[in-house]
């Protein structure tokens, strides 16, 4: 069996033993299902939403509804398809009426998240939104202010480039958030290729006015152009 081969093995048999029947948190009563991820498990380009929705929840798929129209058409216009990337979620199951991750469920969760990315071994993930973005940077990170700024983290043992963007449902909404959306996305190409010079400006930590209780367990910051050393695995 070649590595590849043993990553996708052991990516099925995680998801099977570990998620679609994890109880870790209280999440797990009010959902239909487990949406575990979906796409290539080889893939070098991984999107990482915040949770599933209604139609995700009744589908046990991830970016099922009108975000993942979006995404979808995004993908295309760089010209790749679902099959070629592998989507996935902060959190596995529907929050009640789509409200925010809470931290104890994101704390319950990462672990799947993280599983996942060691597994899979993309060169880039993209963060849909502020979620996804502080979990993975471990910074208290703005969407509106880090979107589009490349960052390497490290996970497990692999260093992965970091690269967020808005999420596609508030994009649905704000037509200069799907413009700068797009013009994020037409980067995509170029960084999977690893040819573009660094970005304008690294993400940058930001003092956060708004205190959450996500920030009091992120890492601290490291210096720019260092990898973000997550405690992982
Ligand atoms: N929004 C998300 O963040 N994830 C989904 O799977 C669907 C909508």
């Amino acid at each position: 069996m070649t590595d590849r081969d043993a990553r996708r093995a052991e990516l099925t048999a995680y998801h099977e033993s570990e998620v679609a029947g994890c109880v870790r948190c209280p999440l797990s009563a009010g959902r239909t299902q487990v949406v575990v991820g979906n796409g290539d498990p080889d893939a070098d380009l991984m999107f990482v939403g915040e949770a599933p929705g209604y139609h995700e929840d009744k589908n046990g798929l991830p970016f099922v509804g009108q975000a993942g129209q979006l995404l979808n058409r995004l993908l295309g216009d760089i010209g790749l398809t679902r099959d070629d990337v592998f989507v996935a979620n902060v959190l596995k199951c529907r929050p009640p009426g789509n409200r925010d991750p809470q931290p104890a469920e994101i704390e319950a969760c990462e672990r799947h998240l993280f599983r996942q990315i060691s597994l899979i071994r993309p060169r880039v993930v993209c963060t849909l939104g502020n979620f996804a973005t502080r979990l993975l940077s471990g910074r208290p990170a703005r969407i509106s202010q880090v979107h589009g700024h490349e960052l390497p983290i490290q996970i497990a043992d692999r260093t992965v480039l970091l690269y967020p963007l808005f999420h596609p449902a508030a994009a649905l909404y704000t037509r200069s958030m799907l413009g700068t959306l797009e013009a994020d996305f037409a980067r995509i190409p170029a960084l999977l290729a690893g040819g573009e010079p660094p970005a304008p400006a690294p993400l940058a930590p930001h003092p956060d006015p708004d205190p959450e209780p996500l920030e009091a367990r992120l890492p601290v910051p490291v210096a720019a152009g260092e990898p973000v050393q997550l405690g992982l695995f």
